[in-house]
């Protein structure tokens, strides 16, 4: 790879006058020895998974193997049609589709990990939103998929996008960051501007723990990635505004990596705090598991 953290990134783009989407595709193409067209279709079909997760669970009525979720996708598109939402029709409708590919997840459903299964709502309902709001193509919304990629690549191997790793903020706070560079891109903003909403995203998160009811993927994961997609679309647009990050990208970046350090197991993806141990957490682990976890 040409670039190691999102300041290569973007210099690369800048002295080839390219967007990031582009630069990923290239260090691809030269990575796997594919040709481009290779590469765009195996993002291409990955899109077509992310868009059938987004349909089914708006369309179909998705619960859960535990019983606890499922039905919110459906609720909050239905909602947003009725035209009066707080946030305005394409942002709750962005909700609606991140919940529904997660939902879709906590089904064990076919989801893209973007970049893990517990975030994977983030960027479909970012994409699904912009395709309506700014009447993107499909092609389109598949290069913004390689600006997401080049986000999450360089979270990954600068920090994590790990919940046992990092906490939420490594798992929600990483989709949230790629699905706001992506944005940026989509909408025409330059490089800079799309790490800069990355940045802006992801310090909003910093120091979300990962604290799922029973070690599901449900609670509040799902919920999570609905607020992730909102925070995605205003990282965006502050950005496209002008607004930067005073802590660089990947100085926050590097933040969330130490605050991922620094968090005690318990709230790293055991179960072990936060929302999994307060009594209605408990409870709907007993309800799950029986007295199974006490005997083990
Ligand atoms: S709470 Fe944990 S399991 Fe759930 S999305 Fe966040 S990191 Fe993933």
């Amino acid at each position: 790879m040409r670039f190691r953290n999102l300041a290569e990134l973007v210099a690369v783009a800048e002295q080839e006058k390219k967007p990031m989407y582009e630069i990923m595709i290239e260090e691809h193409v030269n990575e796997t020895g594919q040709t481009r067209e290779q590469v765009i279709q195996t993002m291409t079909d990955s899109f077509d998974v992310m868009v059938a997760s987004v349909q089914r669970g708006l369309t179909e009525d998705i619960k859960s193997f535990s019983g606890l979720t499922g039905g919110d996708a459906k609720r909050v598109y239905e909602y947003a049609q009725k035209g009066k939402t707080l946030l305005g029709k394409q942002a709750t409708e962005a909700v609606a589709m991140a919940l529904s590919t997660s939902e879709v997840n906590a089904a064990m459903g076919l989801v893209v990990a973007t970049p893990t299964a517990g975030s994977c709502g983030i960027l479909p309902g970012v994409l699904s939103s912009l395709r309506e709001s700014l009447g993107l193509e499909k092609e389109q919304l598949v290069l913004g998929m390689f600006t997401a990629a080049a986000v999450g690549y360089v979270v990954a191997n600068n920090a994590s996008i790990s919940g046992a790793g990092g906490g939420c903020q490594a798992e929600v706070g990483s989709a949230t960051a790629m699905a706001a560079a992506a944005a940026v891109e989509l909408a025409g903003g330059s490089p800079e501007q799309a790490i800069q909403a990355a940045g802006l995203a992801l310090k909003n998160v910093l120091g979300l723990v990962c604290d799922p009811v029973a070690g599901l993927v449900e609670v509040p994961c799902i919920i999570r990635n609905g607020f992730g997609s909102v925070l995605a679309l205003a990282g965006a647009d502050m950005a496209l505004a002008g607004v930067r990050s005073v802590i660089p990208p990947d100085e926050v970046i590097l933040a969330m990596y130490n605050i991922g350090k620094q968090m005690p197991v318990e709230l790293r993806e055991t179960a072990m705090g936060g929302l999994a141990t307060t009594p209605t957490g408990k409870k709907i682990e007993k309800q799950i598991y029986g007295d199974e976890l006490n005997e083990a």
